[in-house]
């Protein structure tokens, strides 16, 4: 196994995609099969070495930055083990190792007619990366998180013992027990808290009833480090409607989402299967199509907001769900010159482009002023959305730091973007996005619905599950890590930790 110590070899590890500049390291280790990982585990557990797991670091609150000791790089680990496809039933599984990429595991699933589901936009995250955030895709809006696509899991622990979890196999009774070796378990109690019912991430998934595999699934690697990864695949759609309707009234807009959304589930709930079910349901507000206008001058000056949707179409659907989705719009009185369709492969690219752009385009704007942009990732219940909206309208109507609003509308998930330019627009970023954390939670929804804790989130943790929930979590973190030596300060701040 590759292992280096001088600074050069591992400065770019020291960061992730959040900004967060604090990392430093004494070693690196490049592990390339499953056993070198576990062989350094037990190394780094016997000399109680601090070791922090590194994926490709497009994370956004800073879960890979080293606080000292050694960085465990997965990029070595990158094998596809093996694609089955179905024979009985559409879809199939894959069997793969941690640094696999996705856009390597979309491409290699292809190639057998099928597609990874949960399909986060930044393609170069690995899939162990996504496991770990449990992240979601621009469709979680019908395919869910990352954790709805997990069947199995090698997960090695901080004490250097490689579980094998399969779905279904480790129900959750009224403790947490995980039996590792000659009689050994590790046992403690659940915690009390009860996590938001919408989409969500922040936590650790635990309660009588889930099953242990979740437990890990969105742990953000302070548990244990994923090995080896059995995910569903899904039957690859032979096209994807996709458009875009602009609005120059924000309200028909808001408008638009909630017919759709009605649309969506009244189709799921029949069980229609040539019919209306979106499968991502995006806002842009006029300040996010501003700044993708910098890009693409085709879209028109004066716009209030756009909302960009589609659908996976599958051959004995075709023509009908396009006029379905003809007759919805028309219905709603939307305009010709409003909508771009997905109708050629160039208008395609051009709406897909656009959508995938916007985030890049507001980091690039960050990194020219200087300061760390600031986004949420809150998301609440369909019953309590127009109320965290309007909230959010409320305190972003009177500031002066620059801001967009885009996301996944169809999940109640919007990210507000601050992108202050100095000092002053950047601590006033700071308690306005404080004040949505206090509206969202008051609703009784999440801090964060995809992209994890980390070393940036960890505060608002804290208002969500109150200081007992988080030391609930510190008696599983310590049970399962007693010398608490993987990821610190990833979710957890030192002073959480007592005595067990
Ligand atoms: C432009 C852009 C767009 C993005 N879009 C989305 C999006 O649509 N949806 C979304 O959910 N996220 C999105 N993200 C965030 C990011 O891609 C995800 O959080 C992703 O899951 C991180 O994967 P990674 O491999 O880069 O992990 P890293 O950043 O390297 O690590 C993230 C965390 O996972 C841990 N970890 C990594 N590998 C393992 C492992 N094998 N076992 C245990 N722990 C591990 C790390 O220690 C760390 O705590 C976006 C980021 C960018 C920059």
């Amino acid at each position: 196994m590759l292992r280096k110590n001088d600074l050069d070899a591992f400065i770019d590890y020291l960061q992730d995609s959040s900004g967060l500049n604090s990392g430093n390291a004494q070693e690196i280790v490049f592990p390339e099969t499953e056993q070198e990982a576990l062989d350094y585990f037990k190394e780094a557990s016997q000399n109680k070495i601090p070791l922090t797991i590194s994926g490709a670091g497009t994370g956004i609150v800073g879960g890979r930055i080293p606080w000292g000791g050694t960085i465990l790089s997965t990029e070595g680990l990158k094998k596809i083990i093996d694609i089955e496809k179905f024979k009985d039933k559409p879809g199939g599984t894959a069997l793969i190792e941690p640094g696999v990429s996705v856009e390597q595991l979309c491409e290699e699933a292809a190639k057998y007619g099928l597609i990874y589901l949960p399909d986060p936009t930044e393609r170069n995250a690995y899939i162990g990366g996504t496991v770990a955030a449990n992240a979601s895709g621009a469709k979680g809006f019908k395919y869910g998180s990352t954790r709805w696509h997990i069947l199995g899991l090698h997960v090695i622990l901080p004490t250097g013992q490689l579980l094998n979890i399969q779905r279904g196999e480790g129900t959750i009774k009224n403790k947490l027990h995980i039996p590792i070796k000659n009689g050994i378990a590790l046992s403690c109690s659940l915690p009390a808290y009860s996590l938001p019912k919408v989409k969500n991430t922040a936590g650790y998934h635990i309660f009588p009833g889930s099953d242990l595999i979740d437990l890990f699934i969105g742990s953000e690697g302070t548990l244990g480090m994923v090995s080896k990864i059995k995910v569903t695949l899904g039957e690859l759609p032979q096209q994807d409607f996709t458009s875009v309707i602009f609005f120059k009234i924000q309200a028909q807009a808001l408008e638009f989402v909630l017919k759709l959304k009605e649309r969506t589930y009244q189709s799921r709930r029949q069980k229609k299967i040539n019919d209306i079910d979106a499968a991502c349901i995006e806002y842009f507000d006029e300040y996010a199509l501003d700044i993708l206008r910098g890009k693409y001058r085709q879209i028109a000056v004066g716009q209030k907001a756009a909302v960009y949707f589609s659908q996976d179409v599958f051959d004995e659907q075709g023509m009908n769900i396009m006029e379905e989705y003809a007759g919805f719009i028309d219905s709603l009185k939307i305009k010709d010159n409003q909508i771009w369709f997905s109708s050629s492969e160039r208008n395609k690219e051009l709406i897909n482009a656009m959508r995938y752009d916007l985030p890049v385009l507001i980091n690039e704007r960050v990194k020219e002023n200087g300061f760390s942009k600031i986004s949420t990732d809150i998301s609440v219940s369909d019953y309590n959305f127009p109320a965290m909206f309007e909230f959010y309208e409320r305190r972003l109507r009177n500031t002066s730091i620059p801001f967009c609003v885009f996301g996944h509308i169809g999940e109640n998930h919007l990210h507000v973007n601050l992108m202050p330019e100095n000092e002053r627009d950047f601590l006033k970023g700071k308690n306005l996005y404080l004040e949505f954390i206090q509206e969202a939670v008051r609703l009784g929804g999440t801090v964060s619905a995809e992209h994890g804790i980390g070393k940036l989130k960890r505060e608002y943790l804290k208002i969500m599950l109150g200081v007992k929930g988080i030391h609930e979590m510190a008696v599983i973190k310590q049970t399962i890590d007693p010398d608490l030596i993987l990821n610190q300060g990833t979710i957890f701040e030192e002073s959480v930790f007592r005595p067990l």
